[in-house]
């Protein structure tokens, strides 16, 4: 079973919004939405989503200036949405660090092909080493958000998959609590450690052999964690 993706829609179009609310989840995306720019820089932070579908032409903020905000803390794919008369704005969209664009109107399956593309471009190890990662009896296949203990596919709640995926993409490296906790849960939630404690312990009790003496996620006591690479 593949893990569901949480989305953040920022549009202030009310028939974009229905139309997505409508189609999305059907292609097993959550979907988040704000209205408007100031909102949208709220949920991001708040909900630390896998996307954002941003658009350009928003009430308050311009689009342009939520992508210069979201940047300044992550990486997290943004696709913007413009109208066919925003060639300028799409533009500087993309270099402040947008992913990609689509023009309205557009299919559901055009926009589901854009996203897929940008998620996997998001999920690949910095490196730019494989899709697949195995270590020992643990294999993650990250195209297809799947993971294998033993040849057995194991489920994991998207938050405990975005740890793993995480540890996964700076493999070998410790990360720190604060870092681990920006990337998985948002900048708001820093110092919420025991998050991190409770679901570093389902994550050991669905990977581990044995939980209690760890192979592959390791403590760096006081410091964070780390997955092993050998
Ligand atoms: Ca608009």
């Amino acid at each position: 079973m593949s893990q569901d993706l949480t989305l953040l829609l920022i549009e202030d179009e009310p028939e974009i919004r229905r139309f997505l609310r409508t189609t999305l989840p059907a292609h097993g995306f959550r979907l988040h939405e704000a209205v408007t720019g100031k909102d949208g820089l709220t949920e991001a932070k708040a909900r630390n989503p896998d996307l954002v579908l941003l658009d350009l032409g928003l009430p308050d903020l311009e689009g342009n200036e939520v992508i210069r905000q979201i940047r300044e803390w992550t990486t997290m794919p943004i696709i913007v949405l413009s109208a066919r008369d925003q060639e300028q704005a799409k533009v500087a969209a993309l270099d402040l660090g947008a992913d990609d664009y689509i023009t309205k109107p557009f299919g559901v399956n055009e926009l589901i092909a854009r996203m897929r593309a940008a998620l996997r471009h998001a999920s690949r190890p910095v490196d730019g080493g494989e899709s697949v990662f195995v270590l020992g009896d643990l294999k993650v296949d990250i195209d297809r958000r799947q993971v294998f203990v033993s040849e057995k596919e194991v489920h994991l709640t998207p938050i405990e998959y975005k740890l793993l995926t995480t540890l996964i993409r700076y493999a070998g490296r410790v990360m720190t609590h604060r870092q681990l906790l920006k990337e998985v849960w948002g900048p708001l939630h820093v110092d919420e450690g025991h998050y991190l404690r409770v679901y570093m312990r389902q994550l050991r009790n669905k990977l581990e052999r044995n939980p209690a003496h760890p192979r592959y996620l390791m403590t760096e006591l006081g410091v964070g964690y780390r997955l092993r690479t050998e």
